[in-house]
């Protein structure tokens, strides 16, 4: 299927590792030239190298933290102030128990996960309106439809995000932006990984065993890949995805346990 994007521009945020690279890998697949971000100016290089070298498109690497103002600043810069393709990403929260949570914990949380991604947002959308074209697709967690105790601050955070969202892009849809989101599930990322060992820890038992007992509880019995992740992001960030409009699609191999 041709997704009819080959050409466009796109930001991709947090995507020197895991699910950010994923979709950055997978948009330059599609002939979609990058602006890439990370905080790791040698890692994100590395990769900014490796996405041109295997697809051929211009991808640009900005190093910086994307949840302060400067490191939006310096992305909106490389891109001139325009893309037609955003992805929103970011680390999530630190897990931990909410009893011990303090007003910075949440407003950490709150900037990292939520107002970020507003304000890219709110900098990119309205040059999408006025062409008449757009996409964006925010990776939040299926932690939104699910609540994961532990990790309270991202639960908290995201909610706020995906309220957000389902207004925006019932109003801009009308001008050929699409904005929907994306509900990874346990993916095998560097963040699983760091999960999997707070649970080893926490429970006494080894990282095999901690891996082990997540998968059980995924009907596809594994982690999911960043390779999939990013395919189904292109596809929403597609010409074909014109009316997919403010929906949360969870990619999580059937873990939650619902009809509908
Ligand atoms: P990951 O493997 O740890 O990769 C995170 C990427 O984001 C790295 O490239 C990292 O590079 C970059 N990054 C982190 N914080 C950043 C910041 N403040 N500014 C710019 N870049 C930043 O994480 P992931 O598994 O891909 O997760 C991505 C998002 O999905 C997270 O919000 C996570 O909570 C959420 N999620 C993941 C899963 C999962 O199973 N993997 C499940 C649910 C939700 P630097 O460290 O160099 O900045």
């Amino acid at each position: 299927m041709d997704l009819g994007i080959r050409g466009k521009r796109a930001l991709v945020c947090a995507a020197s590792k895991g699910l950010g690279r994923g979709c950055a890998e997978a948009l330059a697949a599609e002939g979609v030239s990058l602006v890439i971000n990370a905080r790791g100016e040698d890692t994100l290089r590395a990769a900014a190298q490796a996405i041109s070298a295997a697809h051929g498109v211009e991808v640009i690497p900005v190093a910086g933290d994307i949840t302060t103002e400067d490191g939006r600043g310096a992305v909106l810069e490389a891109l001139g102030g325009e893309a037609d393709i955003l992805v929103n990403n970011a680390g999530g929260p630190p897990p931990g128990n909410w009893r011990d949570w303090g007003r910075e914990d949440f407003l950490r949380a709150i900037e990292g996960n939520m107002l970020t991604a507003i304000s890219l947002m709110q900098a990119l959308v309205p040059g999408m309106c006025d062409r008449g074209w757009g996409r964006v697709v925010n990776i939040t967690s299926g932690a939104v439809r699910s609540p994961i105790p532990v990790l309270g601050l991202s639960n908290t955070a995201r909610a706020g995000l995906t309220g957000f969202v389902a207004g925006i892009s019932r109003e801009v849809a009308q001008d050929g932006v699409i904005i929907n989101n994306l509900l990874p599930g346990i993916h095998a990322t560097d963040r699983a990984d760091s999960l999997d060992k707070g649970v080893a820890e926490k429970e006494g038992i080894s990282l095999d065993q901690a891996r082990a007992k997540r998968q059980a509880t995924i009907p596809t019995r594994s982690y999911g890949s960043a390779a999939d992740f990013g395919a189904a992001c292109a596809f929403l960030c597609s010409e074909r995805a014109s009316f997919i409009v403010g929906q949360n699609l969870l990619l999580d191999g059937g873990a939650l346990n619902v009809t509908i």
